[in-house]
């Protein structure tokens, strides 16, 4: 069976905007706020929590283990 996902948490507290798990994200999970936070960065925010297919690169990429994806049941 596919696999999807439940929900897809960013620490804002840890993630510094640098936007590499919207780069390795192969399904376009992931985009950029077009909003800036109160720190000046634009933090990346879930767009399409259906299309993600609980592959972990954004997890596994992100150099601030701000990103955390539950697996649907
Ligand atoms: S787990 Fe994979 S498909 Fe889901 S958001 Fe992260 S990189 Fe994208
Ligand atoms: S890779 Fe991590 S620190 Fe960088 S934007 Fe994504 S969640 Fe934030």
């Amino acid at each position: 069976m596919p696999k999807s996902a439940r929900e897809i948490v960013i620490d804002y507290r840890l993630c510094k905007g640098c936007h590499i798990c919207i780069s390795v994200c192969p399904h376009d999970v992931l985009n950029k706020s077009s909003e800036m936070d109160n720190r000046g960065f634009f933090l990346p925010v879930v767009v399409d929590l259906k299309a993600c297919k609980v592959c972990g690169l954004c997890e596994l990429e992100c150099p601030d283990f701000a990103i955390c994806v539950s697996p649907d049941e």
